[in-house]
């Protein structure tokens, strides 16, 4: 392998470095690096990245995670010069000052791959290429000599992708009653013969299988609720009573997460109990996302025939190559690695799913291709589902399929379970959200590129053949101009709102800047404000905008008659695609028409007597004081009332699981958190404790000298636990603002030191990317905001600090306002602070041989909080001085005096 003779950059918090082409490296300063970006194209690896480091956003140069994304497409690697040596067998870089040397060297492995005829990825390369050739994607040149022209042409992606095949419904499933000891011999051969048997892992098997059991009463399911702590193998223990009952009964077992980790997890455990593949090729272990997720075939192919221009189109070559080679058609969370999004800095991944419904079903060419048709059908046949619970509620409440419905659900990560409901079954009445039913109706606006089509293209058939149906949807467009535009936030910071939606959002804007006294507004965050107290020019607004929302859904009801009557009396020119597109589409009105309602009833309500159910306000939302959305919204005050009616209800036997479901003695929270009381069922309770030894694994540390509100204190601190750890921290905020203030203050400091600090809202590079960063390297340190608190799984030496800035207290909004009142006042603050507190804690310790500190910066941390970790956990409060020497001499375990004095007032 030769090195390329290409020049290479490297930029880190910690200098600059540049490799020429003969192979001399030097560090260099910020303004040299990017004068020598401009003036030839240089290596670099993450140019946003580097981008951002050198603190010049135009940055451009050949970078390799592109040519990675176009040799490997649909092949894992973390994206750092660590992570690029590790994927290509390339010595890894022993400092900062090596990876400008790695840069060339992996470039030219990269592209000898082309050259190779072991090349796995060959196929539809070269037919790519000549594409990217024409768009100066600054790659080809060095491609074009290294790629031969095949001999025979190559197949076009859409024409090569498998067809799904119709399967027959699957029958209900068989009444089966568990056998214990079958379960127990399952699980025994899911973790293996050899393996040390785990007593709290059978108890917790036997004890699930309770969910399977026949029902005895309509509408009443056997709930379950299973706290499992840290460390049983929740995910086997369950697993193992789910697949001898689908094999027994032969039907579906769901099981939802509420993050990715867990889902990609639940994957690869599930091998151990089902095959890739059945012997008719089908799959029994099927993961589904919601549609949003998957690409869209159809809107890829508008991308690659000049729907994207510049490097949007460089984007859609790329996402075709995944195409072709992608496992599911993911494109979130999937394989599809979650930097190539990033490097383009634009929307550009979104705009390939079908975020905005706009399917036409059957009418679309890649129908019998399509990933999210085929996810869908290959769940329908599957043993075991593994899905999200935002999926699994959105299905429930609006599936297409009602036969399809999971009846068998396991919901781990069951304290999210709460919040997934809590935006299930929301309402918003705002900008962003009408002016998206605009375009589903009458299509973009002038100007805009793309095949996104309104609904009279969508049914063209309706419109052309059947003269009722094209009045309804004639009605329908004719209604939907009322509905905010393009430009609509620019023409309310103008005062010149257009329509009466558009009125509505200014006054509402009007009304949240007059009240609100959050504070928000000096921060630059969102404001809010009461839906009371409402005078009467704010209501007649909100009057006309409640009849231009019911103009637009009674056509909407008229056409979704239509299409009924349609189906029931086919007439001729209703095909067999033309059949299936109706249908497709009457699914989709009957959504908009519950979603108009639902818009009505809340502005109904306003100036009226106050719903008991509902939390109503009004809201600007803002990211650096910048608006993005405005707007009404409604949720209820316990989502999971509908939950229950939706979800538990329909179901023959639910289980919630988690480490971090009771708070800590008591069951009363999560029992009502569970919806069952509303469906008049008492649920199963039951716990297991975590196998760990808390008392010599970890400690917790409450650090008490560190000034609250004290920015320069509060930096300070965090660099020196950092470099007390020597990396392996993960830093945990509640505030976005104060992240981004210690990060600026040490990040360029412990680069130097060789301990690399990567955060959230800082970093161009996506969640999941920054955790497999982090995961990678154990001298590096993240930092992050709620995502982080219970989505990040990485065991072992690389985290082994976690540090809170402070008591994580709930935001004070009018929601939480509302659910505090019902729900105990500070009692009902202080569950949501141990809750968070545990799943933060939670992150330290996830095997046996993990070791570590959790430490607090706060100076009155209540002692009635300390229950959130697990008993035995040794508790100290002390000095950060103290606090570093603990953490530089590591948890040991000889760890005694153990310390929970009693809380300083707090
Ligand atoms: S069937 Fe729908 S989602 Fe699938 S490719 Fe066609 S338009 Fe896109």
């Amino acid at each position: 392998m030769a090195t390329l003779p290409l020049p290479a950059i490297h930029a880190s918090h910690g200098g600059c470095w540049l490799r020429d082409a003969i192979g001399v490296t030097r560090g260099i300063g910020k303004g040299e690096a990017i004068m020598a970006a401009a003036d030839t194209p240089l290596l670099m690896l993450n140019a946003p990245l580097v981008a951002t480091r050198l603190g010049y956003p135009d940055l451009s140069g050949l970078d390799l995670l592109e040519l990675y994304a176009f040799i490997h497409p649909a092949r894992f690697v973390v994206p750092t010069p660590k992570g690029l040596a590790n994927a290509l067998g390339l010595p890894e870089p022993q400092g900062d000052d090596q990876v400008p040397a790695l840069l060339q060297d992996a470039a030219a492995a990269l592209l000898d791959t082309c050259e190779s005829p072991d090349w796995a990825e060959r196929e539809g390369a070269w037919s790519a290429l000549q594409s990217l050739v024409r768009m100066r994607w600054p790659w080809a040149a060095q491609l074009t000599p290294r790629i031969a022209q095949p001999e025979r042409a190559e197949r076009w992606l859409f024409s090569k992708l498998p067809e799904w095949d119709d399967a027959p419904e699957r029958p209900q499933p068989a009444q089966v009653a568990l056998d214990g000891n079958e379960v127990l011999a399952r699980l025994t051969a899911l973790t293996g013969e050899t393996a040390e048997q785990r007593p709290g892992q059978r108890a917790y098997a036997e004890e699930v299988a309770f969910a399977f059991s026949p029902r005895k009463r309509e509408a009443a399911p056997h709930v379950l609720l299973a706290q499992a702590g840290t460390g049983i193998g929740k995910t086997l223990g369950y697993l193992a009573p789910a697949s001898v009952w689908s094999q027994e009964s032969g039907g579906t077992v769901w099981v939802s997460t509420f993050t990715k980790a867990l889902q990609r997890q639940l994957r690869r455990e599930s091998r151990r109990a089902w095959p890739g593949e059945r012997a008719d090729g089908s799959q029994p272990v099927v993961v589904r996302k919601g549609r949003e997720n998957y690409l869209c075939l159809l809107n890829l192919e508008d991308a690659l025939q000049g729907g994207f221009n510049g490097r949007a189109a460089i984007l859609a070559q790329l996402v075709a190559r995944w195409a072709g080679f992608t496992q599911d058609g993911d494109m979130i969370g999937g394989d599809l690695p979650g930097w190539l999004g990033t490097l383009f800095r634009q929307r550009g991944i979104t705009s390939l799913t079908d975020r905005r419904g706009e399917c036409v079903y059957a009418g679309c060419p890649h129908f019998r291709k399509c990933f999210i048709e085929r996810a869908a059908r290959a769940s329908a046949q599957a043993d075991l589902v593994i899905a999200n619970h935002a999926l699994v509620m959105v299905n429930a409440a609006r599936g297409r399929d009602h036969a399809a419905r999971p009846t068998r659900l396991i919901f781990d990560e069951g304290h999210h379970v709460f919040e997934a409901a809590d935006s299930t079954f929301a309402a918003a009445l705002t900008g962003a959200e009408t002016i998206e039913l605009r375009r589903w109706v009458l299509g973009p606006e002038r100007g805009s590129k793309g095949r996104r089509r309104g609904l009279s293209a969508r049914l063209g058939d309706i419109s052309s053949y059947d003269e009722q149906g094209a009045k309804a949807i004639a009605a329908a467009a004719h209604a939907a101009e009322a509905l905010p535009g393009d430009g609509w936030l620019q023409r309310l910071g103008e005062g010149a709102p257009s329509g009466p939606l558009e009125e509505l959002f200014a006054a509402v804007r009007g009304l949240v800047y007059a009240r609100d006294e959050s504070g928000g507004q000096e921060a630059g965050y969102g404001l809010e404000t009461e839906a009371a107290q409402l005078d009467g020019a704010f209501i007649e607004r909100a009057q006309a905008a409640g009849s231009a929302l019911a103009e637009l859904r009674q056509p909407l009801i008229r056409l979704g008659l239509r299409l009924e009557a349609l189906l029931e009396e086919p007439p001729d020119w209703l095909d067999g695609p033309g059949r299936m597109r109706i249908e497709g589409a009457r699914h989709s009105l009957a959504w908009r028409i519950d979603l108009l309602s639902a818009w009505e009833a809340l502005l109904e309500r306003l100036g009226g007597a106050a719903d008991p159910e509902f939390v109503d306000w009004l809201a600007v939302e803002r990211s650096d004081a910048r608006e993005f959305d405005i707007g009404l919204h409604r949720r209820w005050l316990d989502p999971m009332k509908p939950f229950a009616r939706v979800v538990l209800e329909p179901s023959h036997g639910v289980m919630l699981t988690s480490a971090t479901l009771k708070d800590a003695a008591d069951w009363d929270t999560a029992v009502t958190r569970s919806g069952a009381p509303y469906i008049g069922v008492a649920p199963r309770l039951s716990a297991f404790d975590s196998p760990f030894d808390y008392a010599s694994q970890a400690e917790v540390l409450i650090v008490t000298d560190v000034p609250k509100g004290d920015i320069p204190a509060l930096a300070a601190a965090y660099g020196r636990l950092i470099e007390s750890a020597g990396g392996g921290v993960l830093g945990l905020f509640t505030a976005i603002r104060r992240l981004r203030a210690v990060y600026g203050r040490i990040a360029d400091r412990l680069a130097r030191a060789g301990l690399p600090l990567f955060a959230q809202h800082v970093d161009p590079i996506d969640t999941g990317t920054l955790v497999d960063i982090f995961r990678d390297d154990p001298r590096a340190s993240l930092l992050g905001t709620d995502a982080l608190r219970d989505g990040v799984d990485v065991p072992g030496h690389s985290l082994r600090l976690v540090v809170m800035e402070q008591v994580p207290w709930p935001k004070p909004s009018i929601l939480h306002r509302a659910r505090r009142l019902a729900g105990g006042g500070s009692a009902h603050d202080d569950r949501i602070i141990r809750a968070r507190l545990a799943q933060a804690f939670g992150r330290l310790i996830r095997s046996r041989g993990d070791r570590g500190h959790f430490v607090v910066l706060s100076s009155a941390f209540p002692s009635r909080l300390l229950s959130a970790f697990p008993a035995g956990t040794p508790v100290r409060r002390l000095t950060l001085d103290e606090a570093l020497q603990r953490v530089a001499g590591g948890v040991s375990d000889d760890a005694v005096n153990i310390d929970t004095s009693p809380a300083k007032p707090a």
